[in-house]
């Protein structure tokens, strides 16, 4: 507790002391000492209480700022998965564009693709009257190598030839699997003669292929239907004028190219 000023023992003395007992201001300084002493107990409880409350808000700053910590960590881990998760969905979705555009086996274009690029370059072909030229080749007696070595062996002539037609074919040509065992190749600013030429090259191409089974190697051959588009036709007719050419060379013999004008 507090320590005695000499002021208040001198106080406590005087009241204490029997000779002042009937001193005319001794009621009144006693009753100064007791309220004095009365205050003092407040100031001391108070003083308590405020002691008090200071380190209860320190302590309440103290788990304010370890809950704002693990809170920011929580954040900052989400935001971690957050983006892991958009990267995901980016390749995932770069991945099913692929997948929607392009054939599983041989990795060329599909139909869809082909389809879209058609109808756009058929436009611009007709805009600015330019020579588009569209190409139907399909794989002789494909269904005697499925049958003589096994599917397995069938896909793997497909793969094969694909990326012969890949590598023959001219930088702003498309080819791509129009379906089995059926490519479509599309020639922009290409005549129907020149997109023979370069049909004829892809042909022979394909006929050198050698395709390895156990110890035999397989060759195999295609036949070619080339058509041009006509300014005044819809697009699937000269598809189905490069089908005609086709059967045509089919029929004909196989292994080469024809020509619907
Ligand atoms: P043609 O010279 O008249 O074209 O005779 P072809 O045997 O090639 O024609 P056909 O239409 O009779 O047979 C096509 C075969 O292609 C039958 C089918 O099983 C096979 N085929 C289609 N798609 C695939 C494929 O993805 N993989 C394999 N291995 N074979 C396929
Ligand atoms: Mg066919
Ligand atoms: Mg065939």
């Amino acid at each position: 507790m507090r320590g005695q000023s000499a002021l208040e023992e001198m106080i406590e003395k005087l009241l204490a002391d029997p000779q002042h007992k009937d001193h005319a201001l001794r009621d009144a300084l006693n009753l100064l000492w007791e309220s004095h002493n009365d205050l003092l107990v407040r100031i001391e409880r108070i003083t308590r209480v405020s002691d008090g409350y200071q380190s209860i808000a320190r302590e309440r700053e103290l788990s304010l700022s370890a809950r704002f910590d693990k809170q920011l960590r929580q954040l900052e881990k989400v935001a971690r998965i957050s983006d892991r998760y958009q990267q995901m969905m980016r390749d995932l979705n770069i991945a099913l564009k692929e997948a929607s555009t392009h054939d599983a086996l041989t990795g060329i274009g599909n139909r869809r693709l082909l389809m879209e690029r058609l109808r756009d370059e058929a436009d611009r072909a007709k805009r600015y009257e330019r020579p588009l030229s569209v190409v139907m080749l399909d794989i002789d007696r494909f269904k005697a190598i499925n049958d003589d070595f096994g599917h397995e062996i069938g896909d793997r002539v497909l793969i094969e030839i694909a990326r012969v037609m890949e590598a023959e074919v001219r930088e702003q040509d498309l080819c791509g699997r129009w379906g089995g065992e059926e490519f479509l190749i599309l020639m922009p600013e290409t005549d129907v003669t020149t997109a023979a030429q370069v049909m004829e090259r892809v042909r022979a191409s394909i006929g050198t292929l050698a395709v390895r089974v156990n110890n035999d190697l397989l060759s195999v051959t295609v036949s070619v239907g080339v058509a041009a588009l006509h300014a005044d036709e819809n697009y699937s007719s000269t598809i189905n004028r490069a089908d005609v050419a086709l059967l045509s060379a089919k029929r004909s013999g196989r292994n080469r190219v024809e020509v619907d004008a």
